[in-house]
């Protein structure tokens, strides 16, 4: 049962008496997504550093669920929880950001994308500038393949450090990430815990100019103050997501405390007290006025976490069972 974290660390005992990194038990999602909704994770582990993770994965046994979650800014949790384990990788063990040539940077995943923007504008180097307006971490930019001002994490990453879920090492390439539109086919269960990036010589007038752009970009068409989860989801073949939400008659729709903003209508945002459930009901229910009315299939592009509470199920489109 979620909420019974110190069960789950009680039956594991000895195993995990080496371990440095930080373990909570019921952990209150709500506190971690930008959504500031969902429910507790059974069991958080906040490692010290990479070789802390490796013994941590060897530790917990195969058939308990481990997940891995950035700064919160791509999820959705849903009410009732997240059984096993989530680990959430901290700027102390995994924030670090050094150049190791003209053009190349290695980061830590849990530094922020506006980290590495302002990183690479100090070293002189180009193509960064489009994660100055990226509000998450580096380890949920290469998991989604983050982008913006048309360019994509894929253009930047050479390679890939990752545990899986023995806690063996591996060091992925950029064919190996897989990476499609807001996409990375690598399986879910492999932790990032560091990667390489490459730009190109550049000028920092005209670096700073560009994160400049971006960010006022921003301020004039994104709710980026509000609790939200950015785009909820990804642009169809063809066409653009908060165009086919328009059409449908969706901007500003509500339901309980989570609405499509009236600013940018694929951007979802918590108004008040919205639960997963919430939000994730709006989500459908975009969904299914979008099919209905164009017959677009619209495909979430937040993360949707954890269990549903009883009896407060969400079916797709709002489908019958
Ligand atoms: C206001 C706003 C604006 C946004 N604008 C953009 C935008 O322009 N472009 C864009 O692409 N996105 C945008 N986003 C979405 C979001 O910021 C990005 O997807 C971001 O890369 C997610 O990073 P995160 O650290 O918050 O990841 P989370 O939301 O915490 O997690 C997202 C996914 O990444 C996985 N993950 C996280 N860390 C790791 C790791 N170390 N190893 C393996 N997997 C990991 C998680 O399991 C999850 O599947 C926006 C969001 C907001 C709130």
């Amino acid at each position: 049962m979620i909420g019974d974290g110190e069960a789950l660390i009680a039956k594991l005992g000895d195993r995990f008496s080496g371990l440095r990194g930080r373990i909570t038990p019921n952990a209150e999602m709500d506190k971690i997504t930008w959504f500031r909704a969902g429910g507790l994770a059974e069991v958080l582990f906040q490692p010290a550093d990479e070789e802390d993770l490796a013994a941590f994965l060897r530790a917990v046994p195969e058939e308990i669920p481990v997940m891995v979650v950035g700064i919160g800014s791509n999820l959705l949790v849903r009410d009732g929880g997240i059984p096993g384990f989530v680990v959430r990788l901290s700027a102390k063990g995994f924030g670090e950001i050094e150049r190791v040539s003209e053009t190349r940077l290695r980061a830590g995943t849990a530094a922020p994308d506006k980290r590495l923007a302002a990183a690479a504008l100090e070293a002189n180097i180009a193509g960064f500038h489009f994660y100055h307006g990226i509000p998450g971490g580096i380890g949920g930019a290469l998991r989604m393949n983050a982008g913006a001002n048309g360019v994509e994490t894929r253009e930047r990453v050479v390679e890939v450090r990752a545990l899986d879920r023995k806690g063996d090492l591996h060091v992925l390439s950029n064919a190996d990430l897989g990476y499609a539109y807001r996409h990375s086919s690598v399986p879910p269960e492999l932790i990032f815990t560091s990667a390489l990036f490459e730009g190109m010589p550049g000028e920092h007038d005209e670096i700073r100019a560009a994160m400049d752009a971006v960010q006022h970009h921003r301020e004039t068409v994104q709710p980026i103050r509000e609790k939200t989860g950015g785009s909820t989801f990804k642009n169809p073949e063809g066409s653009s997501a908060w165009k086919e939400i328009d059409k449908a008659g969706c901007r500003g729709k509500m339901v309980g405390g989570a609405q499509m903003s009236e600013m940018h209508c694929n951007f979802m945002i918590n108004i008040g007290n919205a639960t997963g459930y919430d939000l994730e009901t709006l989500g459908e229910t975009v969904r299914a006025r979008v099919l209905e009315n164009s017959g677009i299939r619209l495909h979430w592009e937040i993360k949707r976490l954890g269990l549903f509470e009883r009896g407060r199920e969400v079916r797709e489109f709002l489908g019958g069972s």
